[in-house]
């Protein structure tokens, strides 16, 4: 029986990762964002690439030494077999690793919480999106961003109407962290996101863009259903892009842009939307997210702050902490495994629900690879393509 099909734990869910091991950057956010709410336990893994690095994590993590797996194949194999098995496996690996780690834990009958994007190219987020189909299993995707509070906000106040038709988005995602060719020194996160094999065709449109790209359509509740793009590689010697300046058509004819760079020096994760409906716009940024700042035509400016009385139930039904105590990334992050975990405890006790549409999954997966080749045709094109 696919451990999936066996009933909820009375405890918690048991969570098996790949990646994440020594030095790695989003395991560890994974991994407490995860158990933050009681509902998940890490109990086994592949965190790394040897067979070493990866006893070395679970050692750190205070997991059974005999579930620190060498390779994803001998987690899946080996958990699959125990009564205690894992009910669901997470993806923080680099990109060309997610199709082959989530096809096989879908085929061994385990649930997907993969981080993004999807996949590597879009030809393979089209055989993901097959092969959770055909499994019939939960899959998750951990854009983060769909967790903060004000981003729930945001999106409520887009479907409320009260903006009235939007007319104009703008969004943008910038860091400076690749300014330098970092990736020919060592630097383990910039080296696979440099190198195409590893990475796949996008650069920063896939690493940040995608970030952008998810959270325009998603506050928005509107479709990119054309794209003019100018990626550029500004870095000597790298192969896949650094800095992009795209315009957007949208599927209710209003127009937008989407602008991400890794070398915007001095900027660390700058992420802003700006949404302008007939009637008033929104404005929400990364760095200060437990604020968002409404302006009227008719009216004056507002600032809605997280967990107030007044906001949405779609933005307080995640809040944590009351108004004014700030809450951030691992929070978010924490939202959407709580979301994932809710679906699955559901699921497994029988009531086989798609996932709630609050929390992205294989449809984001695809649309964002869909960006990154889109993006890049047009840059080839030198001019509009079709989404
Ligand atoms: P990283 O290089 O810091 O970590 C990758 C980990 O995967 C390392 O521990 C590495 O040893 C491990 N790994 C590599 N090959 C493996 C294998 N065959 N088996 C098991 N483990 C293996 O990379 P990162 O910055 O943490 O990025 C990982 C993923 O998370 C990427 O897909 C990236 O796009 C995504 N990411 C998402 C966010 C977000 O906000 N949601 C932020 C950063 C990164």
């Amino acid at each position: 029986m696919p451990n999936a099909e066996k009933p909820a734990p009375a405890g918690k869910l048991r969570m098996g990762m790949v990646g994440g091991g020594p030095g790695a950057f989003i395991g560890p956010v994974h991994r407490i964002a995860a158990e933050l709410d009681g509902k998940i336990q890490l109990v086994a893994g592949a965190f790394s690439q040897t067979a070493e690095r990866s006893r070395q994590a679970g050692e750190s993590f205070g997991i059974d030494p005999a579930r620190a797996y060498a390779t994803y194949q001998e987690m899946i194999e080996s958990e699959r077999r125990r009564p205690d098995g894992i009910d669901f496996v997470v993806i923080a690996t680099p990109n060309h690793l997610h199709l082959p780690v989530a096809t096989a834990a879908l085929s061994a009958g385990l649930p997907v919480m993969s981080d993004k994007p999807a996949t590597a190219t879009y030809k393979e987020a089209i055989a993901l999106q097959a092969a959770v189909a055909n499994a019939g299993l939960p899959y998750g995707l951990t854009h983060t961003y769909a967790g903060y509070a004000m981003v729930r906000e945001a999106r409520a106040l887009c479907a409320s109407g009260k903006l009235g038709a939007i007319r104009k988005v703008a969004v943008e995602y910038f860091q400076g962290w690749m300014s330098k060719p970092i990736e020919t020194t060592g630097h383990k996160q910039a080296a696979w996101r440099a190198d195409p094999a590893q990475n796949g065709m996008g650069g920063s449109i896939g690493d940040i863009g995608t970030h952008a790209f998810h959270l325009l359509e998603y506050v928005s509740g509107l479709q990119v259903t054309a794209i003019n793009a100018v990626l550029r590689r500004v870095v000597p010697g790298r192969r896949l892009d650094d800095d992009c300046n795209a315009f957007l058509r949208l599927n209710n004819g209003a127009a937008g842009t989407l602008a991400c760079s890794q070398v915007a020096a001095g900027e660390l994760n700058e992420l802003r939307l700006r949404i302008y409906g007939e009637a008033g716009s929104l404005d929400w940024r990364q760095t200060d997210p437990n604020r968002l700042i409404v302006k009227w035509l008719d009216g004056p400016e507002e600032i809605h702050h997280a967990a107030a009385a007044y906001l949405s139930s779609e933005a307080r039904a995640v809040a944590r902490t009351p108004a004014g105590h700030p809450e951030g990334y691992i929070e978010a992050f924490a939202v959407l495994y709580r979301e994932f975990a809710e679906a699955l405890i559901a699921w497994k006790q029988g009531r086989k629900e798609p996932l709630p549409d609050t929390l992205p999954g294989i449809i984001a997966g695809v649309r964002g690879m869909r960006f990154i080749e889109r993006a890049i045709a047009s840059d080839n094109q030198n001019g509009w393509v079709d989404f």
